[in-house]
């Protein structure tokens, strides 16, 4: 399918931007913060080249973007969200169907995986993440995708973290949602609903 990626690009950071205040809440509850502002930084700064960004194929922009991430977010959720993003960019094709995405996310989530020593079900995005690439392999449309990965970060209230600054807290880290799971679900909320708009 052609993708209009400026118009997913904006769509994604326009959310995160939105979200920034509760997203730094969250961080407050569990954290140091500061998940919002970070956010804020890396998709202030994607915003600011998207000419260029939609300019180039959808790997080569999702590479840079990936770039600015690791760049600017900084935290835990900098490099992680910038892998993210470099994976995606390398395993996509230019122009990919459901099935190349669903492909694509399972090798970039193996790379996040592997940086962070991280794995599902230890209160992080990935509590997410893996979900909604679940999802999408078994062929998900965009609503039941957006209703899994509202779901997924709702999830992420009663566990324990195991990973992440909130690991710090032990039991106290349970009764809060997570924040790099609510940002991740909002991402993928505003892909979706960009590709059936
Ligand atoms: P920091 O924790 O350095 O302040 P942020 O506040 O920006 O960074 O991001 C925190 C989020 O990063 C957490 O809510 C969690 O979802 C995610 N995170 C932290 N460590 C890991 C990890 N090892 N693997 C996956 N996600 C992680
Ligand atoms: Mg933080």
């Amino acid at each position: 399918m052609t993708i209009d990626h400026r118009k997913l690009i904006e769509a994604v950071a326009r959310v995160v931007i939105d979200h920034a205040d509760e997203l730094t809440t969250l961080d407050q509850a569990i954290g140091d913060g500061d998940h919002g502002i970070n956010m804020k930084r890396g998709f202030d700064a994607v915003l600011a080249q998207i000419d260029a960004l939609a300019a180039k194929p959808l790997p080569d922009s999702l590479k840079a973007i990936g770039q600015t991430l690791i760049m600017k977010i900084g935290g835990a959720s900098g490099p992680l969200y910038g892998t993210l993003l470099l994976n995606l960019g390398k395993e996509l094709p230019p122009e990919p169907t459901l099935a190349d995405a669903a492909r694509a996310l399972a090798a970039a989530l193996a790379a996040v995986k592997k940086l962070g020593k991280a794995d599902v079900g230890q209160k992080t995005m990935l509590d997410v993440l893996v979900p909604a690439q679940a999802e999408l392999a078994a062929g998900a449309d965009g609503p039941r995708l957006r209703e899994r990965v509202a779901a997924a970060a709702q999830a992420t209230i009663p566990m324990r973290a195991i990973k992440g600054r909130a690991s710090f807290l032990g039991e106290r880290s349970i009764g809060h949602m997570d924040p790099g799971a609510r940002s991740s679900s909002l991402m993928i909320a505003a892909v979706c609903e960009a590709l059936e708009g």
